[in-house]
């Protein structure tokens, strides 16, 4: 059979076009531009009902066989859905025709869990008889950390290293790293989440580490996407009829996560409006509202901490699909189609007062428990509804991106309950933790990386 590669073209335009293996090997396009694939494969009409009663890993594995082709083998990419997708994905019923989906039941509790256990699947995949060791290299103010640790425990051939700052994540999310040992490292940073974003990336390009295979495994890289394109398609399967568009909302820091949906957009998700919400960092809100884009430096210290993005990195994509140019450093060179993204996008900011009592009137008003993220990405539904009061018939999804347990604090001072913790979270509690401590300074960290990974 003829095997098709499905390439992928930089947002800035002066690198070549690669295939699936090198865009998800290299993270950034060496122009420092983001890659996007250059050819949608399209969901044929007949193709929804055949996998209306399927379940998630065999939808994930209808969808991401269409990137994967020519890349990694149909029975393989099989068997690696099933031993991702090995959780929950509940899609709860909350009022009229409004539903939440929960990405919260990974091992992480984070939506994060959902590309990270791809992307580390994939990796293990293409990476198994090299003879080479890749490093994973990121930085992380929580989540993504943790998502990324455990997608790529144990892989072989493979070893992360993650830069965190001790202050600004939670015991929960800190244990949810250090516990894990084994080909993951731990690098706690006396410092800010950005120093040791900055580490990373003067890492990255630092030609006197060349020889050692350093990747990125953050949002910027298009394994985290693809996955993300799925859950959007099974929530459409489970709560439209007859193939009617639905609303999505989808709470937004980096802009990964609504990427995802816009992937599925283009090959052919029938969506009738994407309302995207951020916290107070409203950049992106202020952009479509106004036409004019400026990051916003330092972010803003809000309660849905996983958000706090003043430029997301992911806008590029999101403006590259509208026909327009944003740089690396979010200076835009062309404007995109603004008429067409506000057909298609609705954006809102929500502040953390009304975070809070969305997160109050849920519970009240239909014993829906949602933790900041989410209840961010409630509200912004609800505002769109405000304002479009003739879609109320049309189905709705927002999604809820973390496990309400943990925001314990926040959830008992609002709701007097403490949520329950689910079991992969308790787990950590017991084990031994262990990380380094490192100054905030490159070339102590860079000798760390030699001694670790030069052969
Ligand atoms: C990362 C994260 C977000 C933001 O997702 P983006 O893809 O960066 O927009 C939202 N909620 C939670 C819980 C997260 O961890």
């Amino acid at each position: 059979m003829n095997k098709m590669h499905m390439l992928f073209y930089s947002t800035n335009h002066q690198s070549s076009e690669v295939n699936l293996r090198d865009a998800l090997f290299t993270g950034q396009a060496p122009d420092k531009g983001l890659y996007m694939p250059k050819n949608f494969p399209l969901i044929e009409k007949v193709e929804w009902d055949a996998v209306r009663e399927k379940s998630y890993p065999e939808i994930a594995n209808w969808i991401l066989s269409k990137y994967c082709e020519g890349t990694i083998p149909a029975e393989k990419l099989e068997l690696l859905c099933q031993d991702a997708y090995n959780y929950r994905v509940p899609l709860e019923h909350v009022t009229d025709k409004k539903y939440i989906l929960r990405l919260d039941q990974g091992p992480t509790a984070s939506f994060k869990d959902f590309a990270a256990r791809m992307m580390g699947r994939w990796f293990g995949a293409l990476l198994s008889g090299d003879e080479k060791e890749t490093v994973i290299l990121t930085a992380t103010s929580g989540d993504t950390g943790s998502a990324i640790a455990h997608a790529f425990y144990g892989i072989p051939n493979i070893q992360v290293m993650v830069l965190f700052p001790p202050d600004e994540v939670s015991n929960r999310q800190r244990k949810q790293m250090t516990t894990l040992g084994g080909n993951i490292t731990i690098v706690g940073i006396d410092g800010k989440f950005d120093d040791c974003q900055a580490l990373v990336k003067q890492a990255f390009a630092d030609p006197q580490l060349k020889d050692i295979q350093l990747t990125s495994a953050n949002s910027i890289n298009i394994g985290r996407l693809l996955p993300q394109a799925v859950y959007y398609i099974y929530a459409f399967l489970k709560i439209s009829k007859n193939l009617e568009p639905i609303v999505i909302s989808v709470p937004s820091g980096n802009f990964g996560n609504m990427m995802g949906c816009l992937l599925a957009w283009k090959m052919g998700l029938p969506i009738k409006r994407l309302v995207i919400s951020t916290n107070a960092n409203d950049e992106v809100p202020v952009y479509l509202r106004t036409g004019s884009y400026e990051k916003i430096v330092p972010s803003k210290n809000c309660i849905s901490n996983a958000m706090n993005v003043g430029h997301p990195s992911n806008f590029t994509r999101v403006i590259d699909l509208f026909g327009g140019h944003m740089d690396e450093t979010g200076k835009i060179h062309k404007e995109p189609d603004l008429e067409a993204m506000h057909q298609l996008i609705w954006s809102v900011s929500i502040g953390d007062q009304e975070t809070r009592e969305t997160i109050q009137k849920a519970w009240e008003k239909h014993q829906l428990l949602l933790e900041p993220h989410g209840a961010v990405g409630w509200a912004g539904l609800g505002r769109y509804l405000e304002n479009h009061d003739e879609d109320i018939d049309i189905p709705m999804v927002s999604v809820e991106t973390a496990h309400p347990a943990k925001f314990p604090e926040e959830i008992e001072t609002l709701l007097g309950i403490v949520p329950e913790v689910p079991a992969s979270l308790k787990m950590v509690e017991e084990k031994n933790e262990h990380y380094l401590e490192y100054p905030n300074d490159y070339e102590t960290f860079k000798t760390l990386l030699v001694k670790s990974y030069r052969s």
